[in-house]
């Protein structure tokens, strides 16, 4: 008998910017196309807090999940714009402290970070295996969190020179344009941000947020080899991504970037 005429119902595989092409790895950059939200919240918005329907966002979440291993755990952060990252184990995964990042040495954990613009940091070290994600916009930049994924990372015993990292979508220097004092801010407290910046409009000005986040990288001791970041400007490419600016600050979905290792 032929099957050619059975129902099959088909899940659409999210599409997912990933780096790294070891399979143990399991990571990836979703943006807002696959999923099945509508509205500003068009199409895979992941955020059951962003007043999007949770029928709508628990559908986008099955899709995800369907693309990874059975029994992978997500871990997520209540992210408050700081600078704290959280250790993470299978004990206290579903923890949701506020944080804005997260580190493991457990396989089977994946760490997820929800973003419009800002940026999505993934950082892995395959020897010992180790996971980091941070959820960096510029007040978390300001306030060193790149520095601090770092250090959880060696604290679970990765050798900084094995850090890789990518640097997801987010607002380019195209597009981030904030108040001169605020980039006046950047370039007293962070060595060497004079060189992410340039003058916009009178009063204004822009930064590239990834360029600073690189050399805060670098400064912690990251290979600068060993950074990439892949990924258009979320605001320029806002059919692709959630971009909190594309809309005027008004309402929008998340996407979310995640990294972990097979368990
Ligand atoms: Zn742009």
């Amino acid at each position: 008998m032929s099957d050619s005429h059975a129902i099959r119902f088909s899940t659409p595989t999210p599409p997912r910017l990933r780096v790294w092409p070891e399979t143990p790895i399991i990571h990836g950059f979703l943006g807002r196309v696959g999923g099945g939200s509508r509205g500003p919240y068009d199409s895979l918005n992941l955020s059951h807090f962003v007043g999007d329907d949770p029928r709508a966002v628990a559908d986008n979440w099955e899709r995800v999940r369907g693309t990874l291993p059975e029994s992978t755990v997500f871990s997520r952060v209540n992210q408050v714009h700081g600078n704290a990252v959280r250790v993470v184990t299978h004990a206290d995964a579903a923890a949701r402290p506020r944080a804005d990042g997260m580190a493991t040495r457990e396989a089977g954990i994946v760490l997820g970070i929800f973003t419009a613009d800002c940026v999505p940091v993934l950082m892995i070290s395959s020897q010992p295996q180790v996971a980091c994600a941070l959820h960096a916009g510029w007040r978390g930049v300001l306030s060193g969190i790149a520095a601090n994924g770092v250090r959880s990372m060696e604290e679970l015993g990765a050798p900084t020179s094995a850090i890789r990292v990518a640097l997801g979508p987010s607002i380019g220097p195209c597009c981030f344009e904030v108040d001169a004092e605020l980039a006046a801010r950047f370039v007293r407290e962070i060595p060497g941000s004079a060189r992410q910046a340039r003058d916009g409009k009178p009063g204004k000005a822009f930064l590239n947020l990834r360029g600073i986040i690189r050399d805060q990288l670098i400064e912690a001791g990251v290979p600068a080899h060993a950074i990439t970041d892949p990924g258009p400007c979320t605001r320029c490419a806002s059919d692709q991504y959630f971009s909190r600016r594309a809309v005027a600050g008004t309402i929008t979905g998340l996407q979310m970037s995640f990294v972990g290792f097979t368990p």
